[in-house]
């Protein structure tokens, strides 16, 4: 970042600060628990410590928004807006509403993720095979606009209480396919460090469960939370994976690069999730310049997000084809460490869907045809002598001597049933396809289509 860019974020700080407590110390602003106490929660004072004033009309809408999904920013967050040029300012735009949000679009839906269906116990999502997602804290720093779970964001009744912890982790032990357990919220690491190394110690002691991960935004909205107290704790709980959320690189900040550094330093490999929004990042150049200082940052770019369905998303939302022009504009033209893959998680409980630019472009029984980011059209010669190997999961008569335990055990499951040799499945029909129902005996998938 440039000094004097620098600079005047110093001097907004301590503007702030000084507007918050005006005889305090301004070290306390470094102080995450002071961040958080003074959280800015009302229009009048977000108003107040940026120095601009609402239309009266503007004001009355958002108050009706924030009644709604409400408000909640920490003073770091807010001082990152450039309050001469606000409307447009993408960290405003994350943080404070929008009459928009309550304008709720027909295909909009308060769980799109199916996360309440999927949960077999209050706080577990147990979507995939072998990991589960587990909501350990229900607070976040700031409230996000473009919130996924915007249902729950400020919902006091659904902060989960130590006896619902141990009840996921109950799960967690009793269900030894899981082998990825990965916590997030609300913000896991909203919570003492006490009370979150309990959860990753009872984690630890569970044998099968190989990596923790953990999703938070506090090095974009709270940098000032990883101390080197809580990065002494999360690195004697390794193999520890850690995904943050920066959406823009406006939220490089020298504190949050701070914050990425005491992470990285502690061994812990940091990946990013970023979503897709329209009139934050909706342009291949932003999405550039925020994957490089990514990268830079010992962060790697894991999941471009498209937008969800959520209630009150819909002004954020951009076409499925502004993410596949900034793969796009990605791939090839920069290292693959900073390209992310670009998913739309399926609606309905489907989880993510990697969808990509086309290159592939057709093929032969001895070549493919592809195309590179520059366009040229080039041809891969598929091998003569590969000679077939019919899998019957004998693995321990394999020539690949990879001897694993229990294959005959082994399912498969989708479209990779269809694949295995083993499986004898030749199609996955649909529930309710009528012409199936029409047939008079009873029909399994292994029958013919
Ligand atoms: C995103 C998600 C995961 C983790 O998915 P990965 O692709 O492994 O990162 C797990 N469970 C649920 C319910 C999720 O939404």
């Amino acid at each position: 970042m440039a000094p004097t860019h620098h600079a005047q974020q110093h001097a907004r700080q301590e503007h702030i600060h000084g507007q918050i407590a005006p005889d305090g110390d301004f070290q306390r602003w470094f102080d995450w628990r002071w961040q958080l106490k003074h959280r800015i929660r009302d229009l009048a004072s977000a108003e107040r410590l940026l120095g601009i004033d609402l239309p009266e009309e503007r004001r009355r809408e958002l108050e009706g928004t924030i009644a709604r999904f409400p408000l909640s920013v920490t003073p770091y967050y807010l001082s990152l807006i450039d309050a001469n040029d606000y409307e447009n300012d993408p960290v405003f735009k994350q943080a404070l509403p929008m009459p928009e949000e309550l304008l709720i679009g027909n295909a909009d839906m308060a769980d799109p993720l199916s996360e309440d269906h999927d949960s077999p116990v209050p706080g577990i999502t147990h979507r995939y095979p072998d990991r589960v997602l587990f909501l350990v804290s229900n607070v976040c720093a700031m409230y996000c606009r473009h919130c996924t779970r915007k249902r729950k964001v400020g919902d006091r009744d659904s902060i989960p209480d130590w006896a619902q912890i141990e009840a996921g982790l109950a799960y967690v032990r009793e269900h030894s396919e899981v082998r990825d357990v990965l916590l997030s919220g609300g913000d896991p690491f909203l919570l003492e460090d006490g009370y979150l190394e309990w959860i990753l110690k009872e984690l630890r002691a569970i044998p099968h469960v190989e990596i923790i991960r953990i999703g938070t935004r506090t090095p974009v909205v709270l940098p000032y939370r990883i101390t080197d107290g809580l990065c002494d704790m999360l690195k004697r709980y390794h193999p520890l994976w850690i995904n943050t959320h920066f959406n823009h690189p406006r939220e490089l900040t020298a504190s949050s690069r701070q914050a990425l550094a005491r992470l990285a330093d502690a061994g812990i490999p940091l990946g990013n999730q970023t979503v897709l929004l329209a009139g934050v990042n909706d342009c291949p150049r932003i999405m550039r310049a925020l994957v490089h200082d990514l990268v830079r940052n010992r962060v790697r770019p894991y999941y471009l997000y498209q937008c969800d369905l959520s209630e009150g998303l819909t002004h954020f939302r951009t076409p499925v084809g502004k993410g596949i022009e900034i793969m796009e504009s990605l791939q090839g033209h920069t290292s693959g460490l900073c390209v992310p893959t670009y998913v739309i998680d399926a609606p309905g409980g489907g989880g993510k869907i990697p969808v990509m630019p086309n290159y592939l472009i057709s093929w032969s029984t001895n070549k493919v045809v592809l195309r590179n980011f520059e366009g040229v059209i080039t041809t891969y010669q598929e091998p003569d002598s590969y000679e077939p190997v019919f899998c019957d999961r004998k693995c321990d008569k394999c020539d690949l001597q990879l001897h694993l335990s229990n294959a005959d055990e082994a399912q498969a499951v989708g479209i990779h049933r269809l694949l295995a040799d083993w499986d004898d499945a030749i199609a996955l029909v649909p529930e309710g396809n009528e012409r199936y129902e029409r047939r008079e005996t009873e029909v399994d998938e292994d029958d013919t289509p």
